[in-house]
């Protein structure tokens, strides 16, 4: 894993009394080459042509005029006595993060290496025409930026305590990223945006995933809920990349914030993103630091954990001494106890759990629940759940997929597909969730051998262009639509309804089959407007013979578009 930090790294400094301090590059850095990291890569401004692709021109001219005459009026989020303050180089400074980040996402791009660390990096709130919470110029969005100049699909993973705002904004448009942000509720700390609510717009509503948490949440309902959503999400949206923040100030000591957070959740989650960036993303990963204000007990250990994560090494037993030995007295200088002896910590770390806590994790773990339903396919889940397929297990055999030619046949519609069959069969591309045609293929089969799965499909010579899927509820005769689909190239002929017809016709008398489409139902790589995607819905499971049902009220307030409906025959 490639370490990006240099002599340029030091100057991003707000100066003695702010408290993203260049002070943590000291005993961070010392620790990460002590577990065997060595800075290959030293950050140099990016130029004005490449700090364009996320900021404007009128941005970049404030910037570069405060860091000549580092004093006047507050403009553009910077100023006096604000979070983000004018000095001296300012602009080359965060030009510098940004080229550090950008550098590092080139040597990705020519597969130089496979994963990248840059500490440094991680200035998620920067706004393309503003400063914000101590970010002059967004580098993990203008990396992004560059693997979209390669029309590379970005998935986004922010683990810092605040909401990562600045990416989110800066790709709001843009269906090509996903971004995915867990942070403290923005009702208790800044930015305060962040909700559940925040789905992205037009083409690309789905593709912003939000996960407020409640004050003094802790790692039994954070890590958990990283682990539930993030693997589904980007077997879902299938990226080509994957770029992570890890700030370090979700940590129970942290001086900012109220989560109550351990090193050992954020080891835990940089090693669930690099599985996820190897399963499925070629193994492409740049990653980031970010927040993290205990400079000597936690940051240092949490950007050792996420190098450790992405060279593929144990962690070590204890932290050296002669490290400890070496920070504990500028750390006391500082306030501070002397750094740990290991690098995770103990659970809750070192604190009982209380009563606040014990409803703060449950009220958060509600919340992941909820987030899981509205963002992540319904196909996705359901095969997770059911232990039909794993989204982190290894690809074993390949599943038949192919397409046939767009006019190359009438589709057959069989009303119901059993398992021998299904084997048969190809499955078209993006027919269904996961973006992966041979992972949806192998999910559809798992569900077969179930047999509580009833399958039905609109199939070209040995290909499956159009299929429509259900599941039993346990003890009841009520079916659970979990997808209905059609490949690209056989869209608007009417094929969805004919499928969903035969599958309807299927069932027996007195049965009912219910859908619930959210936001998450759509194909990742060209997604129509969110509107329309709901237009159609509505019209579909409408000829099909479905009424409107209502929606549940969490599900409607984070998704409005929801469509619910039902059908009895
Ligand atoms: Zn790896």
């Amino acid at each position: 894993m490639l370490l990006v930090f240099g002599p340029r790294s030091t100057t991003y400094d707000f100066g003695p009394a702010h408290p993203l301090t260049p002070r943590r590059f000291g005993p961070a850095i010392d620790l990460l080459r002590a577990v065997g990291a060595e800075p290959g890569l030293g950050p140099e401004p990016a130029s004005d042509e490449e700090l364009r692709w996320s900021h404007s021109r009128r941005y970049i001219e404030t910037v570069k005029r405060f860091s000549e005459m580092p004093h006047g009026w507050a403009e553009a989020g910077i100023g006096e006595g604000g979070d983000d303050p004018p000095f001296a180089g300012m602009h080359e400074a965060a030009a510098a993060v940004a080229g550090g980040s950008i550098r590092a996402m080139e040597a990705i791009l020519r597969s130089d290496v496979e994963h990248a660390f840059h500490p440094g990096g991680g200035l998620h709130h920067a706004m393309r025409d503003r400063a914000s919470g101590f970010c002059i110029y967004d580098d993990v969005a203008l990396a992004i930026a560059r693997a979209r100049l390669d029309s590379l699909r970005v998935l986004y993973l922010d683990f810092d305590v605040h909401h990562g705002d600045g990416v989110q904004a800066i790709h709001w448009n843009d269906p090509g990223v996903l971004t995915f942000s867990i942070h403290e509720s923005g009702r208790y700390l800044f930015p305060g945006t962040g909700g559940v609510g925040e789905l992205g717009v037009g083409v690309a509503a789905g593709t912003a995933v939000n996960l407020p948490l409640e004050p003094v949440t802790g790692e039994r309902a954070w890590l958990p809920a990283v682990e539930a959503i993030v693997p589904e999400l980007a077997a879902a949206f299938g990226p080509d990349i994957v770029v992570s923040q890890h700030g370090a100030d979700s940590h129970a000591w942290d001086p900012l914030a109220h989560l109550n957070m351990t090193t050992t959740a954020m080891g835990g989650a940089a090693r669930l993103v690099d599985a996820v960036a190897h399963r499925h993303a070629g193994g492409r990963w740049l990653a980031t630091g970010g927040g993290g204000y205990d400079a000597y007990r936690v940051v240092p250990r949490s950007w050792s954990l996420v190098w450790l994560a992405g060279a593929h090494r144990e962690v070590p037993a204890s932290t050296p001494e002669a490290w400890r030995e070496r920070w504990a007295s500028e750390g006391a200088r500082y306030g501070q106890a002397p750094p740990p002896a290991a690098f995770t910590d103990p659970p809750n770390a070192g604190e009982p759990v209380d009563g606040a806590q014990d409803a703060a994790d449950s009220r958060s773990a509600v919340v992941a629940a909820l987030v899981r339903r509205v963002t992540v396919p319904r196909l996705v889940r359901e095969a997770r759940d059911r232990g039909w397929w794993d989204p982190l297990e290894r690809v074993t055999a390949a599943a038949p997929t192919g397409e046939p030619a767009p006019g190359s046949g009438v589709p057959t519609i069989l009303e119901a597909v059993d398992a021998a069959t299904w084997s048969r069969l190809a499955l078209a591309p993006r027919v269904v969730a996961p973006a992966d045609a041979a992972e949806a293929h192998k999910i559809v089969a798992a569900g077969l051998l179930s047999a509580s799965l009833h399958v039905s499909a609109a199939v070209v010579g040995d290909a499956v262009v159009g299929l429509a899927v259900s599941l039993a509820s346990a003890a009841s005769l009520q079916r659970e639509l979990l997808a209905v689909g059609v490949a690209p190239g056989w869209r608007q002929h009417g094929l969805a309804g004919q499928v969903l017809a035969a599958h309807v016709d299927a069932l027996a008398e007195g049965q009912e089959i219910v859908a619930e489409v959210t936001v998450a139902e759509r194909d990742p790589i060209d997604p129509i407007d969110g509107h329309v995607r709901r237009d159609v819905a509505r019209r579909l499971f409408e000829r099909a013979g479905f009424v409107a049902t209502p929606t549940d009220p969490a599900v409607r307030a984070a998704d409005p578009d929801t469509v619910t409906a039902i059908l009895r025959r």
